[in-house]
Order: C-alpha cells, then sequence, then structure tokens
C-alpha cells in the first residue's frame, strides 16, 4: 500500500528504529526490496533519481513503482532522491512519486534555504513531504580526502535551516559519503545528536552502504531515522552475477533478484524496521 513518508519517519524517531530507503532503478531490484519488505512485514522507501536516467527511463520505470507499491501488502513509500531543481521534482510527482528530495546542499546555507523553500511551498499545499540537506554528503572518492575538506552538517545552523524552509526532514553530514568506502567510515555520533536536539524533524542518513552495523544501530540511538541504501544491492547484485556467470540469463536474473532481497533482508532487521508493518 502507499504509505506517508512522515508517519514512519516520526515513528521511526520515537521508537528507535529506521524506515528504509532503497534505490531501485531496475526490475530485479525493485522486485527484490518489495519482496525482502514483504518477507519481513516492514515498512520500506523505494527510491528513484537523476543518477540512474542513464540506466532506465524513468517516466517509464515510475508505473512499476508504483504498481508494485500500491499492490504491496506492507507500507511503501515512492520517493525522489536528491532532487536538483523544482522542474526535476514537479516531474517526479507527476509521475507518482508522493515524496520528494530537494539537494541544494551544494549552494551555499542562503541558498540552500531558498531552493528547499521554492519547493516547500510549491509541495506543501498538495500534501507532498520534502526531505532537505544541510552541511554536504560528497560523491564516491577517496574518504580521508573527502574527509578533509568535509561539510559536516553545523548543528548551530541546522534550526534556523528547518524553521525557514519548512522542510519535513533532514539529510545530515556526519562522516558519512555516497558509494563505497576506501577506508573505514568515522561517523560522528556526537553532531547527529546535536542536530537531533536542535530540530524536531526526522533525520536522514544517506551513503550508509559500508558502515558497519554497530554504527548504524549508534547512529539510529542518536536520532538518525531514516536510512539510503544503494551500493550494497548493487555490490551483492554483482556478486551474483560473478557466481551465475554460467547460467542462462533467465537463471542469472532470478538469482541477481535473490540476492538484492537477502542484502535488503538484512538492512531491514539492522535497522529494527521488520515487524512493524
Ligand atoms: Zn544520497
Amino acid at each position: 500500500m502507499l504509505a506517508d513518508i512522515r508517519y514512519w519517519e516520526m515513528r521511526g524517531k520515537k521508537e528507535h528504529f529506521a524506515i528504509p530507503h532503497f534505490n531501485v532503478w531496475n526490475a530485479e531490484m525493485l522486485m527484490g526490496v518489495i519482496n525482502a519488505a514483504e518477507e519481513t512485514r516492514a515498512p520500506i522507501i523505494i527510491s528513484f533519481g537523476t543518477g540512474f536516467v542513464g540506466n532506465t527511463v524513468f517516466e517509464d520505470f515510475c508505473w512499476m513503482m508504483e504498481s508494485m507499491a500500491k499492490k504491496a501488502t506492507v507500507p511503501v513509500i515512492n520517493h525522489w532522491d536528491h532532487g536538483r531543481s523544482l522542474e526535476i521534482v514537479q516531474n517526479a510527482y507527476n509521475h507518482g512519486m508522493n515524496s520528494v528530495m530537494r539537494d541544494a546542499s551544494a549552494f551555499p546555507f542562503e541558498e540552500n534555504i531558498r531552493l528547499v523553500r521554492e519547493v516547500v511551498d510549491y509541495f506543501h499545499p498538495l500534501g507532498i513531504p520534502v526531505e532537505a540537506e544541510l552541511g554536504h554528503v560528497g560523491n564516491e572518492t577517496v574518504y580521508e580526502e573527502a574527509l578533509a575538506g568535509y561539510q559536516y552538517t553545523d548543528p548551530d545552523t541546522a534550526a534556523e535551516f528547518v524553521e525557514r524552509t519548512e522542510c519535513d526532514s533532514l539529510a545530515v553530514a556526519v562522516g558519512n559519503v555516497h558509494g563505497n568506502y576506501s577506508a573505514e567510515p568515522k561517523i560522528r555520533f556526537d553532531i547527529i545528536s546535536a542536530v537531533n536536539d536542535k530540530v524536531s524533524v526526522p533525520l536522514v542518513l544517506h551513503g550508509a552502504s559500508g558502515i558497519p552495523d554497530a554504527d548504524i544501530r549508534e547512529a539510529i540511538r542518536c536520532g538518525i531515522s531514516k536510512i539510503n541504501i544503494h551500493t550494497e544491492l548493487c555490490n551483492a547484485a554483482m556478486d551474483a552475477v560473478r557466481l551465475n556467470k554460467d547460467n542462462t540469463f533467465l537463471e542469472l536474473e532470478r538469482a541477481v533478484r535473490d540476492a538484492v532481497k537477502q542484502r535488503a533482508i538484512e538492512k531491514i532487521v539492522l535497522f529494527g524496521a521488520d515487524g512493524k508493518a
């Protein structure tokens, strides 16, 4: 069933679990994570973004996302990740997404506020929640170099940011990066806790693939209530491709779908979302 992300993020915040956010851009990934949610009775977010348009035409794939979300017996949210402009997130909404992120985190503070506010003003009258990002979670690179110039979320400006944008959830930059980590992640739990003390909206952790399980549990304890996973689904799929390279394409496809499902189940259980649906 289609669900409201605000309900699940707030419930996660109160009950100390995180709703899993899975980036999906082909049938195997989509079916894999839906099957995982059904088997574990968990609410999940299925998500698409501009980074995947070179692989899949969103305007076609969205109907499969919507159909599977509606048919699922567990709560499913259709989300647009890292929206780079108002036009892009409007297009996402027009194609069935019921939650959007406007990511203007690469811009200076005032410009970030202005760009998020523009999207909030458009979407709140439509009942659609908006996620924003403060600080900047970088792309996959040499991790130690990324940390050297890292833009952590500033707890002191987080409250002003949330108040002025009226965003519904806040993605934080706390030592997390997208993609595979080239060194042990150093997550700043003190920043998560400090931001959580200053704002009332749920906090989101991007780039969670490869963060050790104990750190994920601690991040949830400190106030994270939505966690994004993409790279680990890709890694699980690639392991299945290598293991099944001598099988038929039909067999390979099923193996990939099952590998994605198994990895998604591990994350759902780690986040404490199993049995919550
Ligand atoms: Zn992200």
